[in-house]
């Protein structure tokens, strides 16, 4: 049978793939969209919108807990209906979801597939019983959640970001293990929610790619909410009981291991590149399976973009949707963007945030650069006070001789909002001074930025 012939195709509507579908339509292309499941990808169904839906609920009951401290009295006990919360969870993404499939439907030269796509050749996609072809193929199919190939993981049930979002009871102790963003997420919820946690982690320190000071600081606030924190995991192996799961976490095996009703899996993410016939096309991946791209987003075949998750060029929204404006900018506005024009960014949205932008104070150190550092704990930001949430600390490094701002970490109340001043500055290559010198609102924790860049020390 002949394939059907479009001008472009967007396989996956997760992040970058609908904008760019619009952009696509708009400029007198015949689209087509393959989207195999739900409408908005990870973000939209099981990524950030419904766990910072779920935080919210989660803050709520602790807020209800502590309410005391505040002077207000909630009488009676704190309990959560964990039916309630996946209803709000739900109502909240279906409008994401139906809204992104409503205009893509409805969207003037764009015809939505909702199969799996996979391609025959170069220009050519099956999607089910049919075949289309386009001489330009974007690729935003995003991924997954890693299931290592630890000892007995395939004799227990074992949670997912995805199933765990379908719960409907609450567990008595959730295990989770890897002990990064998506884990200690779901960590501090369930526990706010009234599970007994374990976060389990192979590595020395949570958050391993953050400064130590930063993951140190985390564990003290997850400690401090009664999460048990088991480091240097280095045998994690799970075995059926009759209360749930037992994961051993040490090689010995007379360590008395963790006891679980349900355990997530949140050890890490893989491409949707190997059901995606990218061999029938000539696309390169690399070893871990993402597919291969320039500073353009192009792959090694011309005609071929890949954006989003699946690049390896990024893990967040932003950057899959900032793929997008890249793809779209050198595409159709003549508009030469890059992808190394980025400045890394981004939260973890555990209570209070970590807020990152540029580089950790490590990267700082190793890049040899001479540099200066500002410090100032959460204790000493009058409106994380008055909040009564005056964990953490926040710090700011900076280049001693161009005085441009190298990155910062802010982990503290309203920090992944705070971070924006900081992370302007940087992209408009202008010095700490400029911030130093701004008058921000009082009483808010950006007012301190400029505190904590008039007190910069050399860093050692
Ligand atoms: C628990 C969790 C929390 C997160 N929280 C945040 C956060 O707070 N902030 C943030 O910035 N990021 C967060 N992320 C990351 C964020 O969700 C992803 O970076 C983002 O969704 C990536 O978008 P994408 O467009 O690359 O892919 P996706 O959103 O994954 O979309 C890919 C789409 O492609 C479709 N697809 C795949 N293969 C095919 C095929 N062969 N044929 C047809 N369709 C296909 C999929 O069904 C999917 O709809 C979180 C992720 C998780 C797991």
């Amino acid at each position: 049978m002949k394939p059907q012939t479009f001008d472009a195709i967007v396989v996956g509507a997760g992040q970058a793939g609908p904008s760019l579908a619009g952009r696509l339509a708009q400029s007198g292309r015949k689209v087509a969209v393959v989207e195999r499941k739900l409408f908005g990808g990870t973000c939209v169904n099981n990524g950030c919108i419904p766990t910072k839906t779920i935080i919210a609920s989660a803050y709520v009951a602790h807020k209800a807990r502590t309410a005391k401290d505040y002077g207000i009295d909630v009488s009676g006990s704190v309990k959560t209906d964990m039916k309630a919360v996946k209803a709000r969870k739900e109502s909240v993404l279906l409008k994401s979801r139906n809204g992104i499939e409503s205009w893509l439907r409805g969207m003037e030269n764009c015809t939505v597939f909702t199969e799996h796509a996979r391609f025959e050749s170069p220009t050519t996609v099956r999607v089910g019983e049919q075949r289309i072809e386009a001489k330009e193929i974007f690729l935003n199919v995003g991924g997954r959640a890693r299931v290592p190939d630890m000892p007995g993981v395939k004799e227990i049930p074992f949670l997912t970001n995805t199933s765990i979002l379908e719960l409907e009871e609450l567990p008595r102790h959730l295990a989770v293990v890897g002990g990064s963003y998506i884990g200690i997420e779901f960590a501090q919820a369930f526990r706010r929610f009234g599970s007994e946690v374990t976060i389990i982690e192979m590595g020395p320190r949570l958050t391993q790619r953050e400064d130590e000071d930063v993951s140190s600081t985390i564990k003290e606030i997850l400690e401090k909410e009664g999460i048990h924190v088991r480091l240097n995991a280095e045998c994690i192996s799970l075995h059926d009981c009759p209360e749930g799961v037992e994961v051993h976490v040490t090689c010995d095996e007379d360590a008395a291991p963790t006891t679980a009703s349900h355990v997530l899996l949140a050890v890490g993410r893989v491409p949707n590149t190997d059901d995606l016939g990218l061999d029938k096309a000539g696309v390169a991946v690399d070893k871990h399976g993402y597919i291969q791209v320039d500073d353009q987003l192009r792959t090694n075949v011309p005609g071929i973009w890949a954006m989003g998750d699946c690049n390896g060029k990024g893990a967040f929204t932003h950057t899959a949707y900032n793929d997008f404006e890249i793809v779209a900018a050198n595409l159709l506005d003549n508009d030469p963007r890059r992808v190394s024009d980025r400045i890394t960014t981004y939260a973890l949205f555990m209570d209070p945030p970590l807020a990152r932008v540029g580089m950790t104070e490590r990267e700082v150190h190793e890049s040899g650069k001479p540099a200066l550092i500002g410090t100032r704990p959460m204790t000493k930001v009058g409106r994380a006070v008055e909040k009564g949430e005056s964990d953490g600390f926040m710090k700011v490094l900076v280049d001693k001789e161009s005085k441009r701002i190298l990155g910062a970490s802010i982990l503290g109340t309203s920090g992944d909002e705070a971070i924006h001043c900081i992370t302007d500055v940087m992209y408009a290559r202008a010095p700490y001074t400029t911030i130093q010198r701004a008058v921000h609102i009082h009483p808010t924790v950006s007012e301190l930025i400029p505190t904590v860049l008039g007190d910069l020390k050399p860093l050692e």
